[in-house]
């Protein structure tokens, strides 16, 4: 490995820019035509422009992105988060290219990709999952009728093929059971090209826990930890933070451990997430991110652990360096998204950046590729800052993101800065422990206070 192509935008793609430098690796930057601007553009060591703005043309551009490894000599392509990092067919297509991808081998994306298949792998690996047909749905309605009626109502019925919070339908009673079957199937059909549909216990209030897993090609894989997500807005992720507050270790260590065995059991390489949702006290799998994830940075916080430079090596074929027992979580981390957009109605606010000027001090870390006379671009997500904080302690940590988010100093775009400014003083939040509806009703009960 000696040049790695970054098939991204955006912090993800400046926080990779920066794990290969260090690493001594050379790099090439890929962009669409109206990121040329972008920040780890001008310092890449190469940069190759594949396409118009919308995603389909340039990010999504799989043809384009291939050719511009083999103009420029890349060895390797790194996706990212989004885009193209969980797309099985891409991942076969780099390797049958001869290249290395920075993921898992492109099997191990497909089987973790379909919803049914991933649930089957972790049942075999003895990973708790969500009570629920082990299969897809049969035809047979009577089928349906029974299991739901054994797991109990509410039931929710999930698309295999499904992701980002699509291709799902809540089910209460009997009498919508056929007709909501019928429905998501139609719906997965046309949206994923897959109308397998399969049937789960719904959760009231989860929270969201997900862990953190490296695994090596030669057969070592530890987990780093967890993460709470559970400060969710449709289905989206406002805030995340480790260790997971009022969750016992010894419940943390024990998924941990048969995630890092599941690793290895389906010949998983790479880093990777175990997606949870946790109720009275247990752990549900619900699906595995076969990549790297937006709040990484968290887990680096709290272990030390550079997690991209970690995909990195082990893409290149080095055993880890550290074993599970080297591994010792230090503080509490908790990291806001910063998005452009409106704090009020969340409406995407693009445009120049007048004046950027980031926070700083002890504990205090900011991913973003903003600058003062960037223009966010209105073709994407809406992310352009992750600020997070890390202390001795959750009130610490706390204090510490306070004292930032009062520092950030953002001109020419709305940002959802005072949206985490009211949440870091928010009862709720600073209890800890609520549920993946918390920020929802709270946005409610705030709307019926006007
Ligand atoms: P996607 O791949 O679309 O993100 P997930 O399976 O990760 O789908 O589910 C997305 C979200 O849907 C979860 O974070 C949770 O909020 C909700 N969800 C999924 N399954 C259940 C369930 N069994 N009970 C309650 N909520 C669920």
């Amino acid at each position: 490995m000696k040049k790695v192509l970054i098939a991204n935008r955006g912090e993800i793609a400046l926080r990779i820019l920066r794990a290969c430098k260090k690493l001594g690796l050379a790099t090439v930057a890929v962009h669409s035509d109206v990121d040329a601007g972008l920040r780890h553009v001008s310092l890449a060591d190469e940069s190759v422009c594949i396409g118009p703005g919308p995603a389909a043309q340039s990010y999504l551009n799989q043809a384009e992105i291939l050719l511009a490894a083999k103009l420029t000599g890349a060895d390797t392509i790194h996706p990212g988060y989004g885009f193209l990092s969980e797309n099985a067919n891409f991942a076969q297509a780099v390797e049958e290219a001869g290249l290395i991808f920075i993921g898992p081998p492109s099997s191990a994306i497909r089987r973790m990709g379909d919803k049914v298949s991933a649930k089957k792998a972790m049942l075999h690996a003895n990973v708790p999952c969500v009570p629920g047909s082990g299969d897809a749905l049969s035809g047979n309605g009577k089928e349906a009728e029974d299991l739901a009626e054994a797991i109990g109502y509410p039931v929710i019925i999930k698309a295999s093929g499904g992701g980002g919070g699509r291709g799902m339908r809540v089910v209460r009673s009997k009498a919508e059971l056929a007709s909501g079957i019928a429905m998501t199937q139609e719906e997965a059909g046309r949206a994923f090209g897959n109308p397998e549909v399969y049937l789960e216990k719904f959760l009231e209030h989860p929270r969201h826990i997900e862990i953190q897993v490296l695994a090596d090609s030669h057969g070592n894989a530890v987990w780093l930890g967890e993460r709470d997500c559970s400060m969710q807005r449709r289905h989206q992720k406002v805030i995340e933070e480790s260790p997971a507050p009022g969750v016992p270790r010894v419940a943390i260590e024990k998924v941990g451990e048969l995630c890092a065995k599941a690793c290895v059991e389906i010949g998983y390489r790479g880093a990777g997430t175990f997606e949870f949702l946790y109720e009275n006290g247990e752990f549900f799998f619900i699906e595995m991110n076969t990549r790297v994830q937006v709040e990484h940075p968290v887990t680096e916080l709290v272990t030390g652990v550079d997690i991209v430079a970690e995909q990195l090596k082990i893409a290149r074929g080095e055993t880890l360096s550290f074993t599970q027992k080297d591994i010792q979580f230090t503080g509490h981390a908790i990291e806001c998204r910063i998005n452009a957009e409106n704090p009020e109605n969340f409406r995407p606010s693009p445009g120049m950046v007048s004046k950027w000027i980031a926070p700083g001090g002890p504990g205090i870390r900011v991913e973003s590729h903003l600058y003062s006379g960037y223009t966010v671009p209105s073709s994407y997500d809406s992310l352009v800052a992750k600020l997070l904080a890390h202390g001795d302690t959750r009130d610490e940590a706390i204090a510490r993101m306070q004292v930032a988010l009062d520092e950030v100093h953002l001109e020419g775009i709305e940002s959802n800065v005072p949206l985490h400014q009211r949440l870091m003083k928010d009862g709720g939040f600073v209890d800890g422990g609520f549920d993946i509806h918390y920020l929802e009703r709270r946005l409610q009960t705030l709307e019926q206070s006007k």
